[in-house]
């Protein structure tokens, strides 16, 4: 069968919004700091269709500039038996219209994927799209392709949701996917090498180009404004084997030398332990020298951190979120702010650098906690900083807490990004407004990157192995920020 995966255009007032990405945790906003990901969810499931002998398009609309015309011509070339969108909360009826456009061209077999169809079935169907798959959908659109082309009915496809005579049908959801099913996952760097150009995508806290990559699924945590767990990935934890991880490390090493970075982009890949050790161990035992980071929670401790430098680990995304312990215990974070302040000296010590990412207006928050979020930042420094304004993703405990204080302005998600793409706030508290919560984000990243105390953080981020690539990727997203600064 022919299939196409596609990220499609934004269009928002007539025009193609660039860099819109949909896979991201913080639904579909253009970064302040120029990073767009890769379309990884569809990558995987790319390389699963593929390793099944049926023929691929993989198509990122934004990242190559595409408008609707390119992508009608591409499409009509292709002539695929079916297509799979992936949708999110910002842009889901964008989405539909392009899945009727498209399916009014071909007839193809229409399907959307991606966290917002866990909480809008119903909506994305009544839209007109044939198929829905919820939460983990790799397998699933392989599943669907396996189905049509054995010439079956859905019936048996767990984890969809179909239209059938005008009734909705939603089947059992699918299990998610075990620790020895991600082993046989196809690396996804390879369908990255085979679809796409490395040099489009970029995070703008590692080495330009990279790749991101998952090793693990699920996160047991129970952040209240947290998405993917309750949206795609669950809480229960899944891995892949240290040696599946090392063979997909050891292809982009050889197959990829362009590549200066791998990005572990698991929510919880510091959560074990002697996981990380064995990975350290055996990076030195394959005499791999490649780049690495990881998203880490604050819980690491310092002889962890030693061995992951020395085994080629360069940097930490950590979510301390917040500079107050109240806002902390409202949202469940399970940390606390000695916690974070314990784990920066020890990540200094290992000469790891920190992106630290925090957000403006979590519950309880007021202009007293914001501003102890912003000293937070200054005592603590890390390399790079992030903060967000929090938005309430439906299917989290935030967006049901926001829903019964009456604390949403619009229920529209598409509101939360302005016309550029960045993020737009769409909660208001009585003492703390919808306006000081966007300010508090511009008043954040000023304070820390403008200030004088910045210099020699910078000093330390550059004056080090790779120092000129580490240059490079802060000269970009400095040009990305004064440009946000600009708008
Ligand atoms: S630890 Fe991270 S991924 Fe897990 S629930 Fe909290 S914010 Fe989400």
């Amino acid at each position: 069968m022919k299939i196409y995966l596609l990220n499609p255009p934004f269009v928002v007032n007539g025009q193609e919004l660039p860099k819109f990405h949909r896979c991201t945790r913080w639904q579909g906003i253009v970064s302040r700091g120029g990073t767009y990901w890769y379309p990884i969810w569809l990558s995987y499931a790319a390389g699963i269709i593929e390793s099944k002998g049926h023929e691929v398009r993989l198509v990122d609309a934004p990242a190559w500039n595409w408008n609707m015309d390119d992508l009608i011509r591409d499409f009509e070339d292709f002539n695929p038996d079916m297509f799979v969108i992936e949708t999110n909360f910002a842009s889901i009826e964008n989405d539909i219209n392009i899945s009727n456009q498209l399916k009014n061209i071909t007839g193809s077999l229409s399907m959307m994927v991606g966290p917002a169809t866990s909480q809008f079935s119903e909506m994305i169907l009544n839209g007109g799209v044939d198929v829905v798959a919820k939460f983990e959908f790799d397998f699933t659109i392989n599943d669907v392709v396996e189905a049509i082309d054995k010439g079956n009915g859905l019936e048996g496809v767990r984890g969809v949701s179909y239209m059938k005579n005008d009734t909705i049908i939603d089947n059992p959801e699918r299990d998610y996917i075990t620790s020895e099913e991600l082993d046989q996952i196809p690396f996804v760097s390879k369908v990255y090498k085979e679809h796409l150009n490395v040099n489009d995508y970029l995070l703008s806290h590692t080495l330009h180009p990279m790749v991101q990559i998952f090793t693990g699924r699920g996160c047991p945590n129970r952040c209240t404004f947290c998405s993917w767990p309750k949206t795609l990935m669950g809480r229960e934890y899944r891995i892949r084997s240290v040696e599946n991880i090392l063979d997909e490390f050891e292809y982009v090493s050889n197959e990829m030398p362009e590549v200066k970075e791998i990005f572990i982009e698991d929510d919880t890949f510091t959560i074990d332990k002697n996981r990380i050790k064995d990975f350290c161990i055996q990076i030195k035992e394959r005499k791999l020298d490649i780049n690495w980071s990881c998203n880490s929670r604050v819980g690491l401790d310092y002889e962890t951190m030693k061995l992951m430098k020395n085994a080629g680990c360069r940097l930490l995304d950590v979510g301390f979120e917040s500079g107050d312990d109240r806002i902390l215990k409202n949202i469940k974070k399970g940390i606390t702010t000695e916690d974070s302040r314990r784990f920066m000296v020890d990540a200094k010590r290992a000469n790891l650098l920190v992106l630290g990412d925090f957000i403006f207006g979590l519950p309880g928050e007021t202009k007293e906690s914001a501003e102890k979020t912003i000293q937070f930042v200054k005592e603590i420094k890390p390399n790079i900083v992030q903060f967000a304004v929090a938005t309430p993703i439906p299917g989290t405990e935030f967006y049901d807490w926001i829903i019964k204080n009456n604390y949403l302005l619009v229920n529209d998600l598409g509101e939360s990004i302005d016309e550029n793409g960045f993020q737009k706030c769409i909660i208001s508290y009585p003492d703390f407004t919808k306006e000081d919560i966007e300010s508090y984000v511009d008043k954040g990243l000023k304070t820390y990157y403008l200030s004088l105390s910045y210099i020699p953080i910078a000093f330390n981020t550059i004056f080090r192995k790779n120092g000129l690539y580490e240059l490079k990727s802060m000269i970009n997203s400095s040009k990305v920020l004064f440009n946000y600064f600009n708008r």
